[in-house]
């Protein structure tokens, strides 16, 4: 059997970690693989069925009963589905992003979907991108990247992002709300988020997306032929 290539991104929310992971893997011709949408289902379940996202034993009790499917689009984007239905842009709300961010603090959730990454990650060449792909999902991913940006940049980002949709969106809000998902991220017992030992970091507040695609590639490269 031939072993496959990962690429593992990890970083805080708002780096442009789903962007460039995506335009990475159509560059690279690999499956592009956003485990943060995968979180995210979870947390939509929860809120739909007005479970408390911070409750561990409510929230494992809905696992058993959860489907989660995912599947790309002609465009290449990841598409989410729970129960059949398709939710991509369901779990894009902006309230979603704190029920994703406290039901991936639950161990049980995180074993639940641990197998399932790995598995993406043996069928195929894999972009993944998330918080612990480096760290405990894909330790011997071949390259390794951690994605960041200040908080102040990656606030702004949403917010342009949000306003784009549509949606409301205040800055200070949102700007707190990156700092407090950035709190809760990497001081959870479980999977903090963390920059692996061997991941190369990559910052991008200065840079945008066509200089961060370039300095990814640059370090792909580099890496799969070291
Ligand atoms: O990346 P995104 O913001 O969509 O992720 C949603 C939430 O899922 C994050 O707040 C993060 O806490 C969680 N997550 C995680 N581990 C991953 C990917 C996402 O804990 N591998």
């Amino acid at each position: 059997m031939t072993k496959h290539r990962s690429i593992a991104i990890d970083g805080p929310s708002g780096a442009g970690k789903s962007t460039l992971a995506r335009a990475l893997a159509k560059g690279l011709g690999y499956l592009y693989v956003d485990t943060g949408a995968i979180y995210r289902t979870v947390g939509l379940q929860a809120c739909r069925t007005g479970v408390d996202p911070e409750n561990s034993e409510a929230v494992t009790a809905l696992l058993p009963n959860l489907e989660i499917g995912m599947g790309y689009g002609e465009d290449g984007v990841q598409r989410m589905y729970l129960n059949g239905e398709d939710v991509s842009q369901a779990i894009r709300q902006h309230e979603i992003s704190r029920y994703a961010s406290c039901v991936s603090a639950l161990p049980a959730v995180r074993a639940f979907l641990l197998d399932r990454q790995r598995k993406l990650a043996e069928e195929h060449d894999v972009v993944m991108d998330g918080r612990d792909i480096g760290t405990v999902v894909l330790p011997q991913a071949d390259v390794k990247i951690f994605l960041t940006a200040a908080p102040e940049a990656r606030a702004r980002r949403r917010w342009l992002e949000l306003r784009e949709r549509g949606e409301e969106a205040d800055y200070d809000t949102i700007l707190q709300d990156v700092k407090d998902r950035d709190e809760k991220d990497t001081h959870r017992a479980t999977a903090p988020l963390r920059q692996a030992e061997d991941a190369v970091l990559a910052d991008t507040t200065e840079l945008d997306l066509d200089q961060s695609l370039a300095l990814l590639m640059n370090i792909v490269k580099e890496r799969l032929q070291a």
